[in-house]
C-alpha cells in the first residue's frame, strides 16, 4: 500500500501489516488511497461479414464482427453455427466481455454459418476442412 509520511510529506509503499497499521493509527503516516486508471467503456457493434454481399474474396465466410469505437478493438468470429459454439465467442475490451447479441447469433446460425476454408495439401488438390461439415453449412438459398 502507499502512505505518506506526516512529518517529512515523502509518499512510500510498505506492506500492509502491524506495523503499518499502527503508524497510521499513531497518525505518523497516513493512507494515499490511490484512484485506479478510469476505464473507458465502449459498447461493440456487432454485425455479420457476408462476403457474398460485399464481394470479397470467395475464400470468405460468412462471419460475426465486432468492433469498438472507444478502445479500436475489432474481432472476427466463424464458429460453427449453434448456440453452444455462439456462446463461446466473446469480445474482451474496455474490461468487460460482451457475448455475441441473440439477433446477430440466431441470423448466422439461420444462414448455416461460415463456410469452411478450402485447404490445400502438398499433393496439389484443393480439399475443404472439415468435410463432414460442409453438408450442414451449405446455404440454402
Ligand atoms: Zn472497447
Amino acid at each position: 500500500m502507499k502512505i505518506r509520511i506526516v512529518k517529512s510529506g515523502k509518499e512510500v509503499h510498505v506492506p500492509r501489516d502491524l506495523n503499518t497499521e499502527t503508524f497510521i493509527a499513531e497518525g505518523m503516516w497516513e493512507e494515499v488511497k490511490e484512484t485506479p486508471a478510469q476505464q473507458p467503456t465502449g459498447e461493440a457493434t456487432w454485425g455479420l461479414h457476408d462476403p457474398d454481399r460485399d464481394g470479397m474474396s470467395q475464400d470468405s465466410k460468412l462471419a460475426v464482427t465486432a468492433s469498438c469505437s472507444v478502445c479500436g478493438t475489432k474481432m472476427v468470429f466463424i464458429p460453427k453455427p449453434s448456440k453452444v459454439a455462439l456462446a463461446a465467442c466473446g469480445m474482451w475490451h474496455c474490461g468487460k466481455r460482451e457475448a455475441i447479441p441473440d439477433a446477430i447469433g440466431n441470423e448466422f446460425i439461420r444462414r448455416g454459418g461460415g463456410q469452411p476454408f478450402p485447404v490445400f495439401t502438398s499433393a496439389g488438390g484443393a480439399g475443404v476442412a472439415g468435410g463432414g461439415f460442409l453438408k450442414d453449412l451449405t446455404p440454402k438459398r
